[in-house]
């Protein structure tokens, strides 16, 4: 596996890629890799010739009070997890030579970056978009696969795709889980022993969610009451939101039907900030 951190060689290699007539596959990350991630990297194997993997902690898409300077971050670990995997190219640029002094464009997508995150971390998706058009225009892959696990995410960098006519085909993949349902997060790292259980309320609230809605007579309503009141058992949780939405539009479910997904975003102790959700009629 070689590395690179240079946008300018990055560019290059993908360029002689393209010309050997290869495919190219990407799966941007923040680094501190799990199996969600790796499970990625396995998925970009399978549908293109070449991998690369960028690795880059997005100072733009964190808030002011958020975890920047504390996401955890091992080259070295990650390095040798990446190459494990069968990726070719682990692409992590320096901050300086993705923002320049002089950087001053942001693309920003309406509607489905509003509401949930959005609402919760403003600015985030315009973050997230910026980066991700740039990844794209350094690495210039003809794949590149995402997790459902940042749902809201995935429709922001779809309507992107769109809309900026990126010749890129997005995949999704599914959400990979701890044996005890705890979706996999590079955040859970700062998740005590003691913090486990209130962590767990998200999953078990998911699945709550699950039972209610294949019983057909609960309301969006009481369905997203009786995961709050489930989650706010844990005195260590906030929820930050508990929503109901279509999985394409992302837009407030009146009924639930086989597009709809809930979507959860709770605060462990004030500080540590999951995310989680599922297809409510799906059996997995
Ligand atoms: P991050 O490093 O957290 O920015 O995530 C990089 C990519 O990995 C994103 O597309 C995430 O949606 C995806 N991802 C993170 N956690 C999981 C998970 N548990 N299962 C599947 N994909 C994930």
């Amino acid at each position: 596996m070689k590395i690179v951190t240079s946008p300018a060689e990055m560019q290059s290699i993908a360029l002689d890629l393209r010309q050997q007539g290869r495919t190219v596959g990407l799966v941007p990350t923040m680094g501190w890799f799990h199996e969600g991630h790796l499970s990625l990297m396995r998925k970009a194997k399978d549908v293109a010739d070449s991998v690369i993997t960028s690795l880059f902690v997005n100072p733009i898409q964190f808030g002011p009070s958020e975890d920047l300077d504390n996401y955890p971050y091992d080259l070295e670990r990650d390095k040798a997890l990446a190459a494990a995997t069968g990726v070719d190219f682990l692409y992590a640029p320096e901050k300086d030579s993705m923002y320049t002094d002089a950087f001053s464009t942001t693309v920003h997508v309406e509607g489905v970056s509003e509401g949930l995150c959005g609402d919760a971390r403003p600015g985030h998706f315009d973050g997230v978009t910026t980066v991700v058009a740039k990844l794209f225009n350094q690495t210039l892959p003809h794949f590149a696969v995402f997790g459902q696990k940042d749902f809201q995410q995935l429709a922001v960098i779809r309507q992107m795709v769109r809309d900026l006519d990126f010749p890129i085909e997005i995949i999704a993949h599914p959400i990979v889980r701890e044996s005890s349902g705890l979706a996999m997060s590079s955040r859970n790292t700062y998740l005590k022993d003691e913090d486990q259980d209130a962590a767990l309320s998200l999953s078990r609230g998911i699945a709550n969610a699950k039972e209610l809605a294949a019983d057909r007579s609960a309301t969006v309503e009481k369905i997203k009451q009786s995961v709050q009141q489930d989650i706010e058992k844990h005195q260590a949780c906030e929820v930050e939101y508990i929503e109901i939405v279509n999985a394409t539009s992302l837009a407030v479910c009146d009924n639930i039907d086989s597009e709809s997904v809930i979507l959860l975003a709770v605060k462990i102790n004030n500080s540590i900030r999951l995310i989680d959700n599922s297809f409510l009629l799906a059996s997995s």
